[in-house]
Formats: C-alpha cells, sequence, structure tokens
C-alpha cells in the first residue's frame, strides 16, 4: 500500500534507538524526509546515516533534551513547518507507590505529558493552517493497563490521554488528526531496563525475567521496534484521516480486555 506520505517532512522526537528509531525508519521508508532528536549525538548519528543511506531521504539531527524549554526550542527551530510530529521521550524509572515526591512528579509530567503538549502546542497550528497533518504520541501500554510499578508513567501517560481525548476532536476538522500508539513490552533497551528491574528484585536472571515476560504475551515474543514503526506510519499516512483521538494497544494482546 502506498500510505501517500512521500516527500512530507516529519519530526521524530527521541529516534536514535528503539521505538523513536522504529517510526523514524518507517516513514523514511514511505519517502518523509525527518528531523532525528536523542540527547546522545553518537547513536543520533549513526542512525540518521544509516536512514539516509537506506532510504535516500533528508535527515536533519537535533542532540538535545526533548524535555527541557532549550532543547525543544533547538529541536522547533530546525524542524520548521513538519506535516509529521512522532512525540516520544525517555520512560520514568520504576519504583513503590510510597517512593516518589513532587519532584519525582514534577518530572514524569514534563517528560511524558508536558513536553508532547507543548510540542502540539507549536506545530498543529501550522499544519491547521495548511489544512493536513498527522501527530502520534507514543504513549504506553500503562494507559489502559496499569503497569503497578510504574506508577509515575501510569499518571503522567494519563493526562497526556485526556489532553488528547478533547484537542484531537477540536483539530480534526481543519486536517490534523491525532493518535496514541500503546506499547506493551518491544525489545528495546527500555525492554532489557525493565527486565533488569525484575531480575534484581526477584533474585533471577536476565534470561529468566524475559522468559517469564514472555510466557504473559498470547504472541510468546516481545514487539519489535520495526513492527511498531509500521502501525505509527500508518497513522501518519493519507489513510488515516477518520481515525481520530484512538489509543492503539500494540501488546501482542498481553491486556486481556475485549475492549
Ligand atoms: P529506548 O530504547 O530506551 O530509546 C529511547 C530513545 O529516546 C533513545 O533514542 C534515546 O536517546 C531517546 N531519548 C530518551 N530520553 C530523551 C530525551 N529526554 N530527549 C531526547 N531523546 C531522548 O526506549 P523505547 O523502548 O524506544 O521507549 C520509548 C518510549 O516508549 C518510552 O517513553 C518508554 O517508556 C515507552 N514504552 C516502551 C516500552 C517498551 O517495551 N520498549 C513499553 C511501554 C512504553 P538518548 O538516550 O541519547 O537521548
Amino acid at each position: 500500500m502506498d500510505l501517500g506520505i512521500s516527500g512530507k517532512r516529519a519530526l521524530v522526537c527521541a529516534s536514535s534507538k528503539g521505538l523513536g528509531r522504529g517510526c523514524a525508519e518507517a516513514l523514511a521508508a514511505e519517502g518523509v524526509h525527518l528531523v532525528m532528536n536523542a540527547r546522545g549525538s553518537d547513536a543520533l548519528e549513526e542512525a540518521a546515516a544509516a536512514i539516509r543511506s537506506d532510504h535516500g531521504v533528508e535527515v536533519t539531527t537535533v542532540t538535545a533534551d526533548i524535555t527541557t524549554e532549550e532543547g525543544r526550542a533547538a529541536v522547533l527551530a530546525a524542524a520548521g513547518d513538519v506535516d509529521i510530529l512522532v512525540t516520544n521521550a525517555g520512560g520514568p524509572p520504576p519504583g513503590m507507590w510510597t517512593d516518589w515526591d513532587r519532584d519525582d512528579f514534577i518530572g514524569a509530567l514534563d517528560a511524558n505529558m508536558l513536553t508532547p503538549i507543548a510540542l502540539m502546542k507549536a506545530l498543529v497550528p501550522g499544519m491547521m493552517d495548511r489544512g493536513w497533518g498527522r501527530v502520534v504520541n507514543i504513549t504506553s501500554v500503562s494507559v489502559k493497563s496499569p503497569v503497578a510499578v510504574l506508577g509515575l508513567s501510569n499518571s503522567a501517560r494519563a493526562g497526556l490521554t485526556g489532553y488528547v481525548a478533547g484537542t484531537s476532536r477540536q483539530v480534526a476538522g481543519k486536517g490534523v488528526i491525532i493518535n496514541n500508539l500503546l506499547p506493551g513490552i518491544h525489545d528495546t533497551d527500555r525492554a532489557t531496563a525493565l527486565d533488569g528491574g525484575v531480575s534484581k528484585s526477584e533474585g533471577i536472571s536476565m534470561e529468566a525475567a524475559r522468559t517469564k515476560r514472555e510466557a504473559t504475551i498470547p504472541v510468546g515474543r516481545y514487539g519489535t521496534a520495526a513492527e511498531f514503526g509500521a502501525a505509527c506510519a500508518f497513522l501518519c499516512s493519507a489513510h488515516s484521516g477518520f481515525i481520530v483521538g484512538q489509543n492503539l494497544l500494540l501488546d501482542g494482546g498481553a491486556t486481556n480486555a475485549t475492549l
């Protein structure tokens, strides 16, 4: 299927590795020019070079922390008038419900709620003026089914989900389509870190922690960044214009729910 977005420009945040990189790769494969971002420049430049060489698209890189005001200003200055926005940032650390104080919550809200909102506020007006735009927010399975040790993530991402639910309906009439992608466990550094937490707290090997988690997923494995990117590219495509404010779960069936 031709996704109908060749020649468009996308900002993909936090995209040197993992799910963000999967989204960047899938968009580039459709001929979309990219602005990519991460805090570390080595992996970012490596990813950008590989994408330029594999897909022949223009890739601009911005080394910056997307969760800070200065970082966002640098990224937005380089991005200019993009047609597609994929918001993403690292996830908050796991812990117990008693562990976190106000500063921890402010950090999580900044990273996983207020940063995507600031990016949408900066870029969606231009998309509305031009009559076409796509936004995909990478959130988490935790907004549908809480992950008990990820209380900071559960809280901050629920806030973003509420904001998107209303906002997506306010802008859809101008051709701007906003949806959220909810990853369950995917084979990235984040999954390795989460498995590390289980390995430590339960005194089991990393392999055992992974096998244990895989047994909870109906497809019996972790998702891949490529699968995730393909779903993102579809939501950014010319064909997604009637899909508004949805929360698409990509979890291999792990969430046991009818709807
Ligand atoms: P990952 O493999 O750890 O990759 C994170 C990427 O984001 C890297 O490119 C990293 O590069 C960049 N990044 C992190 N913090 C950033 C910041 N403040 N500013 C700019 N770039 C930043 O993570 P992932 O698995 O792709 O996860 C992406 C998001 O999905 C996270 O919020 C995670 O919590 C969520 N999620 C993931 C899973 C999963 O199973 N993988 C499941 C549910 C939710 P630098 O470190 O160089 O900045």
